[in-house]
């Protein structure tokens, strides 16, 4: 008889807080100390090498024995992940840099990052059998379960804060979610859906089914890492809502090193805040070991408008324990921010993106990254899902009659125009 290799590599969940082990169920918080509950590998039987990973297909499955879905059938695929590690030699040139890269998460399916956690949760919330799949959302989340929970054929419902963009709605809404827009904030949208959660059993995503859901998470850092040739970068930048991506960067980084995928670990995390919501950075800024929560989150970085941040303080943690930073960028630095990225690399970024783009520049600026430093910038969402903020005065449109002459009238005979 052929021995069957082991597939299924998850040890335990664990509670982060006293760390109290527990078998993978369908169970989140810690019964004795309410404390969450992360995902603990086996690391010993995976014997998985570069170029096995190297060989599969160009998703973020290609790391399925790190990620904590048991029957491979019940994997709900849209294709999330393997995104371009992109090199930006006109953005670094304009900022005075010598080795930057953005790594380019807008071309995930749904056009944003959130589509890593969303495959893994929803595959997880199938296997579990549970009947509607759902989630708190700042709006990409939304759109990103709904996509995944239609290929599943389940049954959706996203809470949502009811100023949230309305492309974002549309989009979640297209793919068969309801929508339950609360009149609120989002941490009001995530307290019903958490009550939801306990009195109807649907499976939301980011709170009932939230250890297995930042799994999917990691990838962004595998594939940075793989794409480097199987390093880690000296500094990511990463925009920080709740805390959970930049948590998840920190946890995989480690998981690859202690895995022999890296030979070491000296990568320096950055976290990215607008100011208007920005409680991790102020926490880091003051040396403080307490996140303050905003009440009344005001940017235009929607999607990172988090005022109480359920992974802040293990965020906080993460960046200073990498020797990491934070830096907050104002409504009109995360504008300019986008659109720099678009003007010298062809990438169009929603505001998270642009927060990215503007923190990178301010650390430049204030020395605190070094010139000759390799920067990775996370662009985690789709310039198109934040329609609404781009105003037509910041457009170059030339409206003309249909005939050539009055084209030349405006842009002159020598057919070159001036580029703002
Ligand atoms: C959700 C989100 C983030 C931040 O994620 P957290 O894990 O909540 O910190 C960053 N960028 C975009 C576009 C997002 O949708
Ligand atoms: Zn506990």
């Amino acid at each position: 008889m052929v021995a069957l290799e082991k597939k299924v590599h998850v040890k335990m969940l664990k509670c982060r807080e006293c760390g109290k082990e527990y078998p993978p169920t369908k169970i989140h918080a810690c019964e004795d100390c309410f404390g969450p509950l992360e995902v603990v590998y086996d690391l010993d039987s995976i014997k998985v090498n570069k170029h096995v990973i190297e060989g599969r297909g160009e998703t973020l499955w290609r790391y399925r024995e790190l990620l904590p879905i048991e029957d491979e059938a019940k994997i709900v695929d849209l294709g999330a992940g393997f995104t371009p590690l992109q090199e930006c030699r006109r953005l670094a040139e304009a900022l005075g840099i010598r080795r930057l890269y953005i790594k380019n998460d807008t071309v995930n399916p749904t056009g944003s990052f959130k589509d890593r956690p969303a495959t893994v949760a929803v595959s997880k919330s199938f296997e579990f059998k549970f009947r509607a799949v759902g989630c708190a959302s700042t709006g990409n989340l939304a759109a990103a379960t709904a996509a995944h929970a239609a290929r599943a054929g389940l049954p959706c419902y996203v809470f949502i804060p009811s100023n949230t963009e309305r492309s974002k709605v549309l989009q979640a809404a297209t793919y068969g979610a309801k929508i339950i827009a609360v009149k609120g904030t989002y941490d009001d949208a995530n307290r019903l859906a958490a009550q939801t959660a306990y009195e109807y059993n649907w499976a939301i995503v980011n709170i009932n089914v939230r250890p297995y859901y930042v799994e999917g998470s990691k990838t962004i850092v595998f594939e940075i890492c793989e794409q480097l040739g199987w390093r880690a970068p000296e500094n990511i930048i990463i925009p920080v809502g709740s805390g959970a991506l930049l948590c998840a960067i920190w946890r995989g980084l480690k998981q690859f090193r202690d895995l022999g995928l890296l030979s070491d670990l000296k990568t320096r995390l950055i976290g990215a805040q607008p100011e208007g919501c920005s409680p991790i950075v102020k926490a880091f800024k003051s040396n403080s070991e307490d996140i303050l929560p905003v009440e009344k989150p005001k940017t235009i970085a929607k999607s990172l408008a988090i005022g109480d941040p359920g992974d802040g303080i293990y965020a906080l943690r993460a960046i200073r324990e990498s020797g990491g930073l934070a830096e907050y960028a104002s409504d009109e630095e995360i504008i300019k921010g986008i659109n720099l990225l678009a003007k010298t690399e062809g990438v169009f970024a929603e505001p998270a993106g642009g927060v990215t783009i503007a923190v990178l520049k301010k650390l430049i600026e204030s020395g605190d990254i070094a010139r000759d430093d390799e920067i990775v910038c996370c662009v985690t969402g789709s310039g198109f899902k934040s329609l609404d903020i781009f105003s037509i005065d910041t457009m170059s449109v030339i409206e003309v009659e249909p005939n050539f002459s009055s084209l030349e009238d405006l842009i002159g005979s020598g057919g070159v125009m001036e580029h703002g």
